[in-house]
């Protein structure tokens, strides 16, 4: 039996109301599913992490991974609002109190989007202690300098969650020290410091680049302590893992549900297309290795649940289930011969999306150095 049944019986109930139809027509003209993100956190599916004290529902990572998952499986594209999820953490495990109050709330009802977690740099990439963004005190105030680049969903955000430096790396002990999270009302900035700049992108995927000039922010939006930053991001990256490796689930049994409706149905030479074993065994292969990636999943945020720590369990389930997903999506475009490559059949549209988790947020090299270096003590390579 699968779990969390309610759950998913209630997601599948919402995604029915939000077809493929409508996820197609937004990718014409790069828009963003407002409608869909009302419904979603009308429901509380949004705030589901937000503990019920400041106006969520208090539930778990195993939870949040299973309403992506339902999404994504139903043809949706969780891109559009997964940050949401994750990003919160950082407020709720190392914000003040008043923050807590001030934001948790508001995002729990929807009143504030903190849709967009401003990391990633044109020249630093991966390597995310190299950043160059500084935010300089200045009495009350921070000002912030630099840019950033493929921030997703910021035009459709209120609040971001930005990592700057605030002490040069070369004054540090350890190059991820000096780096500083800040909670940014966009709305207070936005052409008074920040410019956004879109990214045409492979798929509907709303990046910007993202420009500071002097943007003035009250120190106040410091979220824990100076210099402490990347240690708290880090903390929020293991769930951002975990959801993306979900996500990445739910795409995989929708290529495998995809590829053997229509191996059943699609008769040529007078059978059905999946009577041949060259075209079975490859979508048989994919259930195994999305089974496989499945449990790893559920493991790592059985552990993340738990408190106990899952560094090696996030980045291996990401890992497995991005490979998992993509391997699914191949052999449902080549099951669908021609009409895989049919905009109608949403396969080449679910295929560029699921691409991205093999990249971002993590790319599949940084997880194999992670295992490489910490988990089976070979030397560290950079
Ligand atoms: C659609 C999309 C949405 C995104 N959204 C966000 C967002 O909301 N916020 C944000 O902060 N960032 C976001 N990103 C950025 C994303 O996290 C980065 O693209 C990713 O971390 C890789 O950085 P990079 O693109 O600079 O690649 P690079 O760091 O330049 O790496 C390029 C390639 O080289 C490989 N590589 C680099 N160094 C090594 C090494 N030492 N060993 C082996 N291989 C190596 C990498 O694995 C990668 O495949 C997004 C990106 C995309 C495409």
């Amino acid at each position: 039996m699968e779990s969390f049944s309610e759950i998913r019986e209630a997601m599948r109930a919402l995604c029915a109301d939000f077809p493929n139809e409508y996820w197609r027509e937004l990718e014409k003209t790069n828009a963003y599913p407002d409608d869909f993100i009302k419904v979603m956190i009308e429901n509380g599916f949004l705030s589901c992490l937000i503990p019920e004290e400041y106006g969520g529902s208090g539930l778990g990572l195993q939870e949040a991974g299973v309403i992506l998952e339902e999404l994504s499986r139903s043809g949706g594209h969780p891109g559009a609002c997964h940050a949401q999820m994750y990003t919160m953490g950082t407020i709720l495990r190392h914000g003040n109190e008043e923050q807590k109050q001030t934001y948790l709330p508001k995002i729990a009802s929807g009143e504030l989007r903190l849709q967009a977690f401003g990391v990633t740099e044109p020249n630093a990439g991966t390597d995310t202690t190299s950043i160059q963004t500084f935010a300089r005190r200045d009495g009350d105030d921070y000002v912030v300098n630099g840019r950033k680049v493929f921030i997703s969903r910021a035009e459709h955000s209120d609040l971001m969650l930005l990592l700057a430096r605030t002490t040069p790396k070369d004054e540090c002990q350890k190059k991820s020290q000096g780096m500083s999270v800040f909670l940014v009302d966009m709305r207070e900035v936005l052409g008074k410091g920040m410019e956004l700049q879109p990214i045409d992108m492979m798929m509907n995927h709303h990046c910007t680049e993202v420009f500071f000039d002097d943007m003035r922010i009250p120190a106040s939006t410091l979220i824990g302590e100076e210099g402490k930053g990347f240690k708290y991001i880090l903390d929020s990256m293991n769930a951002e893992r975990i959801l993306i490796a979900y996500e990445c689930i739910g795409d995989a049994k929708f290529f495998i549900d995809r590829a053997k409706d229509y191996a059943n149905e699609r008769v040529i030479f007078g059978r059905p297309i999946g009577q041949n074993q060259g075209v079975q065994f490859p979508i048989a292969r994919n259930y195994t290795q999305m089974r496989a990636a499945e449990v790893m999943v559920e493991t790592a945020a059985q552990k993340f649940d738990a408190g106990e720590s899952c560094g090696e369990d996030a980045n291996i389930a990401k890992l497995l289930a991005s490979e998992a997903s993509w391997a699914a999506g191949d052999t449902c475009l080549q099951t669908h011969g021609g009409f895989g490559f049919a905009k109608e059949f949403d396969i080449e549209r679910k295929l560029r999306e699921t691409r991205l988790y093999q990249v971002a947020p993590i790319s599949t090299n940084l997880i194999l150095s992670y295992v490489s270096e910490h988990v089976l003590g070979l030397p560290r390579s950079f």
